[in-house]
């Protein structure tokens, strides 16, 4: 039997509307959401607290948080050289501790649940497991048209399935292809029956860049959307990163089939890739959900601050009424759990148990309306405590399941080590 959690006495946002609510919690999922008083193992008192589904990052690459800051300011091609020639030093051991300090992270910044794409991948998992957080996890395939490095890679993601294949009930495991400029047509093809056999979803780059456009159009002569609707990449339950260079038509096909789109606004900007047609999309009835990227160009993993920037940017496209607070905090909630098809985002009876509680804090007063106030003038202080699957996994701002002292130290020496070579600013 698993222990019983309360929340109490908060102002939980419950369909599209915040309400005085207390909240139980059993066995991982929201066992009831009621007026009366509740008696539990452990009892949060969230008076003057808003409670609301965890944040869902719903597309990084965690263990980059080692490389963050180590190259800035320079154009995308030198930034690029720098990042991969670190990255091809990385251990296991590395990703590791790269993922443990971004997991803690995210847990101080309200975040339940992220998906992640990379290499090393147990170093993830390993991470997932001992911290309590919720995971999407899959290997990041590239071959650049090579048949030896396709079946190395395929081998790689087949045996990350195998291996963690049931054995965490927090982490559901995805197909990644990177992309469809650095995999061939293969790989692309080989990972859509993947995607089948195992009943996983599919979570791919996509029209990231405008180059990206360009070189899938000289090789395919179609768009990437096109090219990948094509090749069956969309015929399962498919999340899409970026979607930046999209046509309308393709916007309608994503809509059509279903696919999500992991909107990763900071990224974009740091990258200077540009800025997706995100209001077009929630127009057309695509589910968007909200991704930071890795750390390398964000350079943080809060979806506070992406909720806050998709919305601004979209306002700056189009004009201030162009997207609605209460889309874009469901882009940042419920969108990502049912983007990989995860029930959970919503404080609802047999929903997972997954919470973040935000403390009524200078920035949300006065208290006109929640949803703008998280939305608009969150800095992520207000993150008081934070559960995932009925555990609490920080409590008054303290993790309980993380150190994060020596997580500093951990980080710190193993960033050392990775850039030998690299000059580095003294502090
Ligand atoms: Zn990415």
């Amino acid at each position: 039997m698993q222990d019983t959690v309360a929340v109490v006495n908060g102002l939980c946002l419950v369909g599209n509307e915040f309400v005085k609510a207390n909240v139980l919690l059993e066995n991982g999922v929201i066992k009831e959401v009621t007026k009366r008083e509740l008696k539990a193992d452990e009892v949060l008192d969230a008076r003057k607290c808003l409670v609301l589904p965890g944040f869902f990052n719903s597309h990084t690459h965690v263990a980059m948080t080692l490389l963050r800051c180590a190259v800035e300011d320079v154009p995308l091609m030198e930034w690029l050289k720098t990042v991969w020639s670190i990255e091809s030093k990385m251990k296991e051991k590395d990703v590791y501790v790269g993922a443990k300090l971004g997991i803690a992270e995210m847990i101080k910044s309200g975040v339940t649940c992220f998906s992640d794409q990379y290499f090393h991948m147990d170093g993830v998992a390993r991470a997932v497991e001992e911290s309590g957080i919720r995971a999407v996890l899959g290997y990041g395939m590239i071959d650049m048209e090579s048949e030896e490095k396709r079946e190395k890679e395929l081998r790689e993601a087949e045996s990350f399935i195998n291996e963690w294949n049931g054995r965490c009930n927090r982490i559901t495991l995805s197909v990644d292809p990177h992309s469809p400029y650095t995999c061939s047509k293969d790989l692309l093809l080989i990972s859509a029956r993947m995607a089948e056999e195992y009943g996983l979803p599919v979570h791919i780059h996509v029209a990231e860049t405008q180059d990206e456009v360009r070189i899938v159009r000289e090789k395919t002569g179609k768009t990437p959307v096109e090219y990948l609707d094509e090749l069956g990449i969309f015929n399962y339950r498919t999340v899409a990163a970026h979607c930046v260079w999209l046509s309308d038509d393709e916007i309608k096909l994503l809509a059509r089939r279903g696919v999500s789109v992991a909107h990763c606004p900071v990224s974009n900007l740091k990258l200077g890739s540009g800025i997706a047609k995100v209001a077009e999309m929630v127009k057309e009835g695509v589910n968007v959900c909200l991704g930071t990227d890795g750390a390398a160009s964000n350079n943080s993993l809060s979806v506070l601050g992406e909720m806050k920037f998709a919305a601004l940017l979209q306002k700056f496209r189009l004009s201030p009424a162009a997207i609605k607070a209460l889309d874009v905090l469901k882009m940042a909630t419920e969108n990502g759990y049912s983007a990989y098809g995860l029930r959970g985002g919503k404080i609802e009876v047999g929903y997972l148990a997954d919470l973040v509680v935000l403390k009524k804090s200078l920035s949300y007063t006065p208290l006109y309306n929640p949803v703008y106030s998280v939305v608009y003038s969150s800095y992520g202080f207000e993150v008081r405590d934070l559960i995932v699957d009925g555990k609490i996994l920080m409590n008054d701002g303290k993790l309980r399941t993380m150190d994060e002292e020596s997580l500093l130290d951990e980080a710190e020496s193993a960033s050392l080590r990775l850039q030998e070579g690299f000059s580095r600013p003294k502090v």
